[in-house]
């Protein structure tokens, strides 16, 4: 019998992945699910990525590259930053690994210690915590009170701040609740931070491109210049280009952090993939046009969601700002009981109650810390959203009191 390590007894798997691949074995299988758990656009990567893909590959970059990104890429990174945020960074002050998601690993890895905290609002990517865990780290949660619109208040993060706080991570547009933080409302967050010189900021902005109506999206360096040198700036192509698969994520921050994941990836992964590298440096100096038609068409599909299901049965819908996620509040129906006598007592009883009884595939708001609620993603054809959403509201129907 192999013996496990003890750490994994601190991390459970995502749970928006585990959705969605009892999803996926539910369609294959034949069963018509409308399926709303995807993390993922739904778009083909653009062509011209493709294409430069291709031509890398024929080309012959399918050998290692230097560790953290080909100086090509960090060089296109830099040019991102500046353009599209009025970021500074050179080359050395850049990392490049696969996903967000490793880039995050590498940055927690290469700064905690045992015990050390990090805040992080909540609702929040079910990812954070678990990386906080497995790094010795300690998740603080804030949850926002009602009326702010799913996002903290200065006074709330300075009551979270301890001695031990090592990093504030802001997420915005926010995965699950697609809340976005203004520019006066990310100033307002540094002047606390001015205060709190031993705590840093990790920014992850890979929804950036995914904002709707009058929400503008700032980067948190950009609306505190003077906390640049104690924040990391984290993106990705994976949703801005519909590149999930290709796994490419990067990091701006201070070099000495940088050259510290470097070690770390070396010892790790080693390089993301060439040809994904190539891929990314088309990305990021390619065209965005596609970028306002895909935001369109989420927008369409966010005001149907929002639209059918805002205060029927006592559902609560806001309309998200950002990202790709509606963020459904379900208070009303705890503690009711289905046609076939179960009580639903929580979220994740009320989102399997939907996917067994009506074939409708959500993610429960406890993977995300504040429940009971249940995550849609609108990543997903507007007749698939249609269709769930009367699915819902048939379910809820059906539920009785007592
Ligand atoms: N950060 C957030 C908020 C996400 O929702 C996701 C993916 O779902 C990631 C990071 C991971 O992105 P990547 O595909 O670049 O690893």
């Amino acid at each position: 019998m192999i013996q496990l390590a003890h750490r994994l007894d601190l991390i459970k798997p995502s749970s928006s992945l585990a959705a969605m691949t009892r999803a996926k074995a539910l369609i294959a299988a034949g069963v018509d699910v409308c399926n709303l758990t995807a993390g993922e656009p739904e778009f083909a990567t653009p062509l011209h990525i493709v294409e430069a893909a291709y031509a890398a590959l024929l080309g012959g970059e399918t050998k290692y590259t230097s560790v953290d990104g080909t100086m090509a890429l960090k060089r296109a990174i830099c040019e991102k930053f500046r353009r599209e945020n009025g970021l500074e960074f050179d080359p050395e002050q850049i990392s490049v690994g696969a996903g967000a998601k490793q880039v995050l690993y590498n940055v927690l890895t290469c700064t905690i210690n045992d015990g050390d905290e990090v805040v992080i609002p909540a609702p929040y990517w079910v990812s954070y915590p678990d990386i906080v865990r497995l790094n010795g780290g300690k998740p603080v949660f804030i949850k926002p009170q009602a009326g702010q619109n799913f996002k903290i208040t200065p006074a709330q993060l300075a009551a979270a701040i301890t001695p031990r706080t090592k990093w504030l991570l802001i997420n915005s547009p926010n995965n699950p609740s697609g809340a976005v933080y203004s520019a006066r409302e990310l100033r307002a967050i540094g002047e606390v931070l001015e205060d709190a010189p031993h705590v840093g900021v990790i920014t992850d902005d890979v929804y950036e491109y995914l904002v709707y109506d009058d929400a503008r999206f700032t980067t948190f360096a950009q609306a505190n210049p003077r906390l640049a040198h104690r924040t990391v700036t984290v993106n990705s192509v994976s949703k801005a280009f519909a590149m999930t698969g290709w796994r490419l994520g990067y990091a701006g921050a201070p070099a000495p952090l940088i050259k510290e994941m470097a070690k770390l990836q070396s010892q790790t992964s080693g390089n993301p993939a060439a040809v994904t590298q190539a891929a990314a440096v088309a990305a990021l100096q390619g065209p965005r046009a596609f970028v306002a038609d895909w935001n369109r068409q989420y927008q369409e599909r966010r005001d149907a969601i929002v639209s059918r299901l805002d205060g029927k049965h006592g559902l609560r819908c806001p309309s998200p700002q950002g990202a790709f996620f509606a963020y459904v509040s379900c208070d009303a129906v705890m503690g009711m009981t289905t046609p076939g006598g179960r009580r639903i007592d929580t979220d994740d009883d009320f989102v399997m109650f939907l996917l067994n009884d009506h074939l409708v595939a959500s993610v429960q708001g406890s993977a995300y810390g504040i429940s009971p609620a249940f995550r849609l993603s609108f990543a997903a054809s507007l007749n698939v959203i249609e269709k769930a959403c009367d699915r819902i509201l048939l379910a809820c129907s059906t539920l009785s009191r007592g």
